[in-house]
């Protein structure tokens, strides 16, 4: 199947995280018929292609796989319409971070690499990975013995299409991607009825103090060049407009780069919502729990120039720019971590260079790149055109750095 056609099929047929079975079912098929042996439901539904080239180093290439809960804008001709059911609702589904282009490049490298096999040699493992985006995809592979039943890898590598311009590429090495903590407040008040507020106490204004005071926590308890963000992405409370509830959950987002900062914020944020309870008179004290955490994804300095290299004969190396500390996340350093080798991941370009047609500086480049929009917005739509050409080489080019002529 030709590779945009692979892509246009992924986006229009995408899955949750953990539920990505026909995504991971059609890897699978392309990674066989490029002559990978492949196995499928490791770690859950991921897909894990060996492709042994003789003695040599071994390179993992890395792929996620699932979208999001998010309704497709985008307006495409291909645009996803998919709706499903979780945990009793209806939700829309759509590839909003762009994984689909993740797997079809990762295909496509695998192709490359497998036609062009007298060139290299060591072994691939391509692997397919469920559930980046709830965390947890990476861990369930690795628990699930990756590195006993496939191999270890000497590098990962990967790479996350961004809304940087096509035939661009972001590589930082260092750290690269942020910490991510998910935290959960649940506030206790005492419910009653709307008209008699003394003789309730509301969670609802509970929770709206907390949320403006967790404002401060970035503003006024962490240094100004230290990097952290505290979004609270969910509030939920209430029914009616005629009864005071009697508790109030808060869902944070919590992003970092340095463990003592991430500590910091962190204690902020419990004692604020303490205090805010007690402010309020609550008759029990809040719940303040992490629901899930991903570490910071650190790129190996020595790894990361090596592949620079490599990325650089693809799009020049005026192309290979540094994005800065990205404060998203990735689990992707949990292959690198369990399998104790470095960690190369970059940001491939997959927004249409036209947009960019006034900027002529670096500078200019990134105004225009703060008005497009991101992945997770319903209008996230990479260009199939450079961006999967560019992916695929990069991949492969990557790959060919560490495995030998
Ligand atoms: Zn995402
Ligand atoms: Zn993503």
């Amino acid at each position: 199947m030709d590779l945009a056609d692979l892509y246009r099929d992924l986006h229009r047929h995408p899955e949750l995280a953990f539920a990505e079975t026909r995504t991971a079912s059609v890897a699978a098929r392309e990674l066989r018929a490029a002559g990978f042996e492949t196995t499928e439901g490791v770690g859950g539904t991921g897909v894990v292609g060996v492709l042994r080239n003789g003695d040599g180093p071994t390179a993992l290439l890395r792929a996620d796989m699932d979208a999001l809960p998010v309704r497709e804008e985008t307006g495409l001709p291909y645009a996803a319409t998919a709706v499903v059911d979780r945990d009793g609702d209806r939700v829309p589904v759509a590839h909003a971070c762009g994984h689909d282009v993740h797997v079809t490049c990762l295909v496509g490298a695998a192709r490359q690499l497998a036609a062009r096999r007298d060139g290299w040699r060591g072994t691939l493992l391509a692997v397919c990975q469920p559930a980046e985006e709830v965390g947890g995809g990476a861990e369930a592979m690795v628990a699930d013995g990756l590195f006993d039943r496939f191999g270890r890898p000497d590098v990962v590598l990967g790479q996350h299409v961004a809304p940087i311009p096509a035939g661009f590429l972001g590589l930082r090495p260092g750290p690269a991607f942020a910490a991510s903590d998910t935290v959960r407040v649940v506030l206790h008040g005492r419910g009653g009825h709307g008209s008699r507020p003394e003789a309730a106490v509301d969670p609802v204004v509970m929770a709206a103090a907390t949320v403006l005071r967790l404002q401060a926590v970035v503003s006024r308890e962490i240094a100004a060049g230290d990097t952290c963000v505290v979004t609270v992405g969910a509030v939920r409370a209430g029914t009616v407009a005629n009864i005071i509830p009697d508790h109030a959950e808060l869902l944070l987002s919590v992003r970092s780069y340095d463990p003592v900062v991430r500590d910091r914020a962190l204690r902020a944020i419990e004692r604020i919502v303490r205090a805010e309870a007690a402010a309020s008179g609550a008759p029990r004290d809040p719940e303040v729990g992490v629901l899930g955490s991903y570490p910071a994804a650190v790129n190996d300095p020595d790894a990361a120039a090596r592949t620079r290299a490599a990325l650089s004969a693809v799009v020049g190396a005026d192309r290979v720019v540094d994005p800065g500390p990205v404060t998203g996340s990735e689990d992707v350093g949990v292959f690198a971590t369990a399998a104790g080798v470095p960690l190369v991941y970059w940001l491939l370009g997959g927004a249409d260079p036209a947009a960019f047609a006034g900027a002529t500086t670096f500078d200019e480049l990134r105004h225009v790149v703060a008005d497009l929009p991101a992945n997770h917005s319903p209008h996230y739509a990479p260009v199939i055109s450079p961006t999967l050409e560019v992916g695929v080489a990069a991949l492969a080019a990557a790959a060919r750095a560490w495995l030998p002529a």
